[in-house]
């Protein structure tokens, strides 16, 4: 991806679950081959401390948190602080000429600023950040088109569609084979985009038990471990709508030709149909060192320390549909990609709010905001909003503010 030898990495959301494995890749890599990643930024929403000690761990001299305060310089590292310093990071490593590669690591719309900043400067951005793409995705899209920058999925089903993708003639007119993720030409000879979802702890819970769950419940993911807000997405099923539109995005598909599957053991993590009805699928152990690494490394693969998948103490691998009464989740985003516009940034703002206040509520005694009215909130912005067609950055974030006061309006007093 870079005729470099060194791969200059700025970290976007550096103190979260994506953020700090990504750091666990770089050492990784630098053990493998010493020098191969330089660390030129990290960003973090609070937690300075914490990132701090990561900057004089990996010798980063440009940081950047996202509380108001003062611009200072301590030991030789510069903090940027304001609550757009990440996009300001963005903007100085670029003018510099400083950066290869952004990973985007924050989480929800927090992260959209930053990441169309880095596009619209050309360079890629390996995206963890599925808000972005559900709430802006035409707008960051256009601007790769428009400036050649990629967005490289670290999103594991996403990974695995891409690396599953690899190895297609090119598309007509296209002399060369494409480099990464096809973005908005949709892939040759590609049926479909199965995405695999674990089901989240709740997938057997009849409608009136899923009504009572609380927090603590909702945070204990059966396969993976993130960051609280994407382990609610998980239970909700919200996170595989999020990533069908993202899927939407990054391949130029529309959302009628990807599919979604439960596969509770989370081994197989996303298939390519073809036309010919061969079917690729990427496996692997549940580690989001992997894809990220590989959103890294691509087209290589150097060696990871994590334990190789063993199939055979696996025995079987099982796959269902999921119940779209007692989970909308996914619905509403097949909605929202549907009429377009502004509609995803509606679902996201709506989704980011009421998750925000589930999760503020006491977690042992259960919410005052049932999980079951999350999507439900989400489907009455919907239904609230028109769908109106977003040309800026300043639309979308208007959008957003506006659907979260609205939102706020329908949770409990
Ligand atoms: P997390 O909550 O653990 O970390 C979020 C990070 O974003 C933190 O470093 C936080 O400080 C930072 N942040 C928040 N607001 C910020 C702001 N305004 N400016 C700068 N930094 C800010 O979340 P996570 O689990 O690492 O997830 C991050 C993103 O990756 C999410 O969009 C999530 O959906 C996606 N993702 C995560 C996983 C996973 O395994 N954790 C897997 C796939 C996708
Ligand atoms: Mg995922």
């Amino acid at each position: 991806m870079t005729t470099r030898t060194t791969t200059r990495l700025a970290i976007l959301g550096c103190t979260g679950s994506i953020g700090t494995q990504t750091l666990d890749v770089v050492r990784n890599l630098n053990t493998l081959r010493p020098g191969s990643v330089e660390v030129v930024g990290l960003a973090t929403g609070s937690r300075e401390t914490e990132m701090l000690a990561q900057a004089r761990a990996h010798g980063v001299s440009l940081t950047a948190v996202a509380v108001e305060g003062d611009d200072a310089v301590s030991s030789g590292t510069t903090v940027l602080r304001s609550t757009d310093a990440a996009e300001r990071l963005v903007r100085r490593l670029v003018d510099e000429d400083g950066v290869d590669l952004f990973v985007g690591a924050i989480v929800g719309i927090a992260g959209l600023p930053a990441t169309l900043a880095a596009v619209e400067a050309g360079v890629d951005v390996a995206l963890a950040n599925k808000e972005t793409l559900v709430a802006a995705g035409e707008l960051v899209t256009a601007a790769c088109a428009r400036t050649g920058a990629r967005l490289l999925p670290i999103d594991s089903e996403h990974s695995a569609l891409w690396q599953a993708l690899q190895g297609l003639p090119p598309e007509d007119g296209v002399d060369e084979p494409r480099p990464g993720p096809p973005l908005r030409s949709p892939p040759s000879r590609v049926a479909r985009l199965i995405l695999t979802a674990s089901g989240g702890p709740f997938r057997a819970l009849d409608a009136a038990a899923l009504a009572r769950v609380t927090p603590g419940q909702a945070l204990d993911h059966p396969t993976w471990s993130m960051g609280a807000k994407v382990t609610l997405d998980c239970a909700s099923l919200m996170n595989k709508g999020l990533e069908l539109m993202e899927a939407c995005w990054l391949f130029g598909v529309p959302e009628d030709r990807v599919d979604i599957l439960v596969h509770p053991g989370s081994t197989v993590h996303s298939l390519v149909e073809f036309d010919d009805r061969s079917v690729m699928a990427q496996l692997g152990p549940t580690d989001m060192r992997l894809p990220i690494q590989y959103a890294i490394t691509w087209p290589d693969r150097p060696p990871l320390d994590v334990p190789p998948l063993d199939l055979a103490a696996l025995g079987e691998l099982r796959f269902e549909r999921h119940d779209q009464e007692r989970f909308p989740a996914p619905g509403l985003c097949r909605r929202a990609m549907r009429m377009g516009g502004g509609a995803g940034a509606v679902l996201n703002a709506a989704n980011e709010v009421a998750v925000a206040r589930f999760l503020a509520d006491d977690n042992t005694s259960g919410s005052v905001l049932a999980f079951t009215r999350i999507p439900e909130i989400v489907g009455e912005m919907l239904e609230a909003e028109p769908a109106t067609p977003i040309g800026s950055l300043g639309a979308v974030l208007d959008l957003d503010r506006r659907v979260r006061e609205r939102t706020r309006r329908l949770l409990p007093g």
